[in-house]
């Protein structure tokens, strides 16, 4: 017997596009292998002690050879883990993944393929081109265009069987497929769309014909990775170019982070088409409350917490002591409404506070800002993002910053400073008033006035916002 590796299809970019069943092997992953085109952001399901693996090119132009890869998964296979191969779109797409899988055979090690959304049609579909129309194309042709220059024999075959061919890895080769198409019998004002960094907050589109499109391309600068879609179904995105319609689209933004949990801000820019990075990811580290400490909060007349995250940890601590909820201060205070939310859920009713009071016992995190009591976790930066955020840092030209919360102006200016981030050329968007007169103080200065207003809407259309995001 031996661990199991599944291979992962993670999507073509758009965090919504993994499988559940995807998702569901990240979380019980205690390996992930992870690719360039697989979004990090997917990483996050992972357990705090999975370890993360980056197979992908680094800025040295040094990747990690396919042989690495393969015995990389029967190693860890034979230490008995569960390792996940987690790859961009779908793996058996140009995705190697005959070849890791049959390493994994000859190794006797198991494993099983969880397909995902390849980039070719989901592409197509964000950019507004149905691949197959009754009335332009019966027929989709999938190809890479690595090796068509050298097996044009195939293309002509492609050429009379398909009305939409899509290449992969195709924009190296952009001119000599025009040229070959058109020599194979394509008229010269076929359609092509080229679409890069699809189903993101970056995709861009380029159309032309077979006769126009490489100056295009190269005008708008195009890169890897970009699908090109050939044929009459391009005519459709006249009509159905849905998702470049979106408003943020382009716009690149990071939203700092002062907590390990999900940033709804992140979710919510992703889907207004921005590309949005919640920034530094976190992470918690516990601290164990003594039985002493616990006597003295059932102890206590007045109880409060500063964080959500705290209520769970006092609640376990109670329990290891021999006590119980009931046992707790009739008082309780929180100073936000995700506490008093995450308190509810425990059967108890709290009172909203705008900050600490004296006589009371406080229970939260360790914090620069706030003196607690009795400390229940500390946050820290997860260190297995650290390296891919500070490529993502680098390669990004990231234009503003969105504060949630004070904490969170404290952990962007010291881990983008410690990444080299020149914070020079940002602009801010802030969730309060506060937050604003907070990171001014710091020297935040100029406002992203579409960004504010975003937040403003964003604001409404929720019921309560809390000084927790
Ligand atoms: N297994 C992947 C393909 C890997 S080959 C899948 O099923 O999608 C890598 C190529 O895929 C890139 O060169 C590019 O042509 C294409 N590709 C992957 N993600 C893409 C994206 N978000 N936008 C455009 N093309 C993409």
């Amino acid at each position: 017997m031996s661990g199991f590796v599944s291979f992962v299809g993670a999507g073509p970019g758009d965090i919504g596009l993994i499988t559940e069943k995807g998702i569901h092997r990240l979380k019980s992953a205690d390996v992930v292998l992870y690719d360039r085109l697989a979004n990090p952001r997917l990483l996050r399901y992972t357990k705090p002690d999975c370890r993360l693996v980056y197979c992908g090119k680094l800025p040295d132009r040094h990747v990690m050879r396919q042989e690495m890869i393969n015995s990389a998964l029967a190693d860890y296979a034979l230490q008995y883990l569960k390792v996940v191969r987690l790859k961009g779109g779908d793996p058996s797409v140009f995705g190697r993944v005959g070849e890791e899988a049959k390493a994994l055979n000859e190794a006797g090690i198991e494993y099983e393929i969880v397909p995902g959304v390849t980039a070719s049609v989901a592409a197509a579909s964000y950019a507004g081109i149905p691949v197959t129309h009754r009335d332009y194309s019966t027929s989709f042709t999938v190809r890479t265009g690595h090796y068509c220059s050298h097996s044009t024999g195939k293309i002509n075959e492609a050429v009379k069987n398909a009305d939409t061919i899509a290449y992969y890895m195709g924009i190296k080769n952009l001119p000599a497929h025009c040229r070959q198409l058109t020599k194979d019998g394509l008229p010269p004002t076929t359609k092509i769309a080229v679409i890069e960094w699809a189903t993101t907050g970056k995709q861009r589109t380029v159309e032309g014909t077979l006769e126009t499109i490489n100056v295009k391309v190269a005008s708008a600068r195009i890169q890897n990775p970009a699908m090109v879609i050939i044929g009459d179904v391009v005519t459709m995105r006249k009509e159905l170019a849905w998702y470049e319609k979106k408003l943020l689209l382009g716009k690149r933004l990071l939203i700092a982070k002062a907590s390990p949990s999900d940033s709804e801000i992140e979710r919510y820019f992703l889907e207004s088409g921005a590309e949005a990075y919640a920034f530094p990811t976190l992470a918690m580290k516990k601290s164990k409350l003594s039985t002493e400490d616990v006597e003295h909060i059932t102890g206590a007349g007045r109880l409060i917490f500063t964080a959500p995250e705290s209520i769970d940890i006092v609640m376990e601590s109670l329990l290891e002591a021999g006590f119980d909820a009931r046992d707790l201060p009739r008082w309780i205070g929180c100073l936000s409404e995700k506490t008093l939310q995450a308190l509810r859920l425990k059967g108890i009713i709290g009172h909203k506070l705008q900050k600490t009071e004296k006589n009371s016992v406080i229970v939260g995190p360790e914090s620069q800002h706030s003196k607690v009591t009795f400390s229940t976790h500390r946050i820290i930066r997860d260190a297995r993002f650290k390296e891919l955020e500070e490529r993502l840092l680098a390669e990004e030209e990231w234009e503003t910053v969105v504060f949630p919360n004070r904490s969170s102006v404290d952990w962007f200016t010291q881990e983008a400073r410690a990444a080299g981030f020149p914070l020079s050329l940002l602009k801010f968007a802030y969730i309060s008033d506060q937050v604003k007169a907070y990171a001014e103080e710091k020297g935040f200065q100029e406002v992203d006035e579409d960004i504010q207003r975003e937040i403003e809407k964003w604001r409404t259309t929720r019921s309560k916002v809390g000084s927790e995001c």
